[in-house]
């Protein structure tokens, strides 16, 4: 038995919703039942979670991908993911959703993704792999190892489009490739023609690894994501509104819109289930450890 209590899905607040407490300025139907202190996991340290409540059910929170502990430090995203995917499993946690912001590449039919568009991506490609710096992790435990053929749910995603539809007049792509690039700075100009020509839509650095711990621990995700830029699009990025804190204020600007779909979705999450995704076919068994002794 957990000792932890029964947290039925979890919200993996990003830069969507950097700008505002969550859910606490956005004017939602989410209450907060209690301020969680870090954990301690088999990969360190968390930032803080919030417990959340809506429709009887209980959600956790976490701002920031997980990513800042406190003032002074970054937890990378490949890292924190394997955190929050530690705490969301003890809580017995069965889908999460992600509320980041991206740059926009190109929408389905290859025109320039403008700020404001919406994405919900169906698949990711990890620009880098990251060295597992200190990641040599106990095991889980688990008996399961899984695919990546299908690294977003359906079933979540077909929800977040349909609540993005509900509460925004901008474009929403139902499906796109995130491209997951390094942490720590933006792409240049022939890095995003790069990721263009191999498919890309959306370009940001933590989602892809968010995607493959979720996968790895059985819940089920799906990712919003908000276009806050057109990356460096060949030239297009270029646009005499752009001032130096023209991003900062999208991002003090987004929080309503990405709160109010985050409400939405979760509302109709809980009315609907998640079901028929097929996310459980991707799961391979007998292959947690050597075969045979000695091998
Ligand atoms: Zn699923």
């Amino acid at each position: 038995m957990s000792q932890f209590p029964y947290a039925v899905g979890g919200i993996i607040g990003g830069s969507g919703t950097w700008g505002a407490r969550f859910p606490e300025d956005l004017g939602t139907d989410f209450t907060v039942v209690e301020y969680l202190a870090p954990f301690e996991t088999p990969h360190g340290m968390t930032a803080p979670f919030k417990l959340l409540e809506i429709q009887g059910a209980r959600i956790l929170y976490v701002g920031m991908h997980g990513m800042y502990p406190n003032p002074r430090e970054i937890i990378p995203p490949w890292i924190a993911a394997k955190q929050i995917a530690w705490v969301f499993s003890q809580y017995g946690v069965e889908w999460a959703i992600t509320g980041g912001s991206v740059g926009g590449i190109q929408d389905l039919a290859g025109n320039p993704l403008s700020p404001w568009s919406i994405v919900v991506p169906d698949d990711f490609r990890m620009e880098e792999i990251p060295l597992p710096t200190a990641d040599r992790v106990a095991r889980s435990g688990k008996s399961e190892f899984y695919r990546l053929g299908q690294p977003f749910c359906p079933s979540l995603s077909n929800k977040l489009v349909r609540a993005a539809r509900a509460e925004s007049q901008e474009q929403v792509l139902e499906e796109g490739i995130y491209a997951c690039t390094p942490l720590g700075r933006f792409e240049t100009s022939a890095e995003v023609q790069g990721l263009k020509q191999f498919g890309a839509h959306i370009v940001g650095q933590t989602v892809g690894h968010e995607a493959v711990e979720m996968v790895n621990h059985s819940i089920h995700l799906g990712s919003l994501n908000i276009v806050s830029n057109y990356a460096e699009n060949g030239g297009i990025w270029v646009d005499p509104q752009d001032e130096p804190n023209s991003m900062a204020e999208f991002y003090r600007s987004c929080p309503p819109l990405v709160g109010r779909i985050i409400n939405v979705a979760v509302r109709t999450i809980l009315d609907e289930g998640v079901r028929d995704c097929g996310c459980d076919k991707y799961v391979l068994t007998g292959l947690e450890s050597f075969p045979v002794e000695g091998a």
